[in-house]
């Protein structure tokens, strides 16, 4: 134990720095302190050059080519779907489908399981801390169908409202859709017993895992909610590539979304038949060499350990909730008893957009702003939060710079 208080037996962070090249790099002058990982991660050299490996050895288009190149992207796209798959704890390869991350994955569930299932005067119950992607796609799909949304409360410390949730439950419900893990908060979410309660009254469960599925170990089985989305760019893989799990048997009820290629049976000039999960849902040539990359960032995490990730990011939280607790004029805006590796604040002094761009002049990245959940600014009654995000290869001396460089701005503003 460090004389921080963060344990420093769990992760060799100095040397695992040195697989992320971008993290030696100097910003105005200063060592780069990256906080910023909530929005999207960094890359370990092990993805970088699988990435690079592929594209200049190996690379060809998927499922159709019959020709050695192809053959084996083949093969090494669908094996990045078992890692997937394995990783997310899914009972069957197949129930992975590929999107381009996770706002794409709600927009497929939303449109696709609401032009078969949602009806006029169904419900659709989503909650008050959720990013916009798993609220717009499902406030569209209520006004296209005549449905309802209902909305989840939270207490001041930014939890969901169980009582509240039971009490929206109703045989109405068709589909329940939270977050793993708040982005603006950083608040975990009971996403068993959510799902538990919702399947009590014949509704689905989708849980938005942007967040989740690189700080705490997954298991949908577990879980038991029918889908679950995740963004490759948040888990140490290229951006452009994620992906849902959903149960066999919901995919095989729900129709294509995006449509065109690849995603059919048999085509005539009068009518088209489609394929089975996951290839209905996966129309055109997908992010062939990003799925390569995935698979290499699933390798990679689970080198390390999901389970020493979350001890040691724990830590780093506690440790960051104390400085900042004792400084004065700031506020941290959620306080959950369950909470992930974010820190949201608010001073009275300055709007977080001139704070971070006063953290940038130390070098520190960290984003200021509504972070894409409007409606939780507006339950706290801030116009936006600075937030602290924090990966496994940040370092408690990174949070000691930010501190010193929150208190420069309140001396600044004051
Ligand atoms: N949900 C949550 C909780 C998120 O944090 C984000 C990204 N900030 C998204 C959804 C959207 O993910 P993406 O931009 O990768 O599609």
């Amino acid at each position: 134990m460090s004389n921080t208080g963060v344990a420093d037996n769990i992760l060799d962070v100095e040397k695992i720095r040195k697989d992320f090249p971008i993290l030696s790099q100097s910003v105005r002058g200063k060592p780069l302190i990256y906080l910023d990982n909530a929005a999207t991660t960094h890359k370990p050299n092990a993805v970088i050059e699988r990435v690079r490996k592929f594209d200049a050895e190996e690379y060809g288009t998927v499922r159709r080519g019959a020709y050695k190149l192809s053959e084996n992207a083949t093969q090494l796209y669908e094996d990045a779907r078992q890692k997937v798959a394995d990783f997310m704890g899914a009972e069957k390869k197949g129930e992975i489908v590929f999107t381009s991350g996770t706002t794409q994955a709600i927009n497929l569930v939303a449109y696709s399981f609401g032009k078969r299932f949602v009806n006029e005067g169904d419900e659709i119950i989503i909650s008050n801390i959720e990013h916009h992607a798993n609220t717009v796609p499902w406030q569209v799909l209520c006004e296209e169908r005549g449905a309802k949304l209902k909305v989840i409360p939270v207490n001041d410390d930014g939890e969901l409202v169980m009582e509240e949730y039971e009490k929206l439950l109703s045989s109405k419900t068709r589909m329940v859709a939270v977050n793993h893990i708040s982005n603006a908060l950083g608040t975990i979410n009971p996403v068993k017993e959510i799902t538990e309660k919702a399947h009590a009254v014949g509704a689905k469960v989708l849980i938005d895992g942007a967040q989740s599925s690189a700080h705490t170990k997954m298991d949908v089985q577990d879980i038991g909610c029918d889908f679950y989305t995740f963004s490759g760019h948040k888990m140490y893989a290229p951006s452009g590539i994620g992906g849902v799990y959903g149960k066999m048997d919901v995919w095989e009820e729900m129709p294509p979304y995006v449509t065109g290629g690849d995603m059919i049976m048999q085509v005539t000039l009068e009518k088209s038949t489609y394929a089975k999960p996951p290839a209905r849902f996966e129309a055109g040539t997908p992010p062939i060499t990003q799925v390569i990359g995935l698979g290499a960032a699933i390798d990679y995490l689970e080198g390390i350990g999901l389970d020493k990730i979350a001890d040691y990011e724990n830590s780093l939280l506690e440790y960051g909730t104390r400085l900042f607790k004792e400084i004065e004029g700031v506020r941290i805006i959620g306080n959950a008893r369950h909470k992930a590796s974010i820190i949201s604040f608010y001073m009275d002094a300055a709007h977080p957009h001139d704070v971070v761009t006063l953290l940038d002049q130390d070098g520190i990245s960290c984003r200021g702003g509504h972070h894409c959940a409007q409606p939780t600014m507006i339950r706290y009654g801030v116009p936006a939060t600075t937030r602290a995000s924090m990966a496994f290869y940040n370092k408690p001396e990174e949070l000691d710079a930010l501190a010193e460089s929150v208190k420069k701005c309140i001396r600044f503003f004051s």
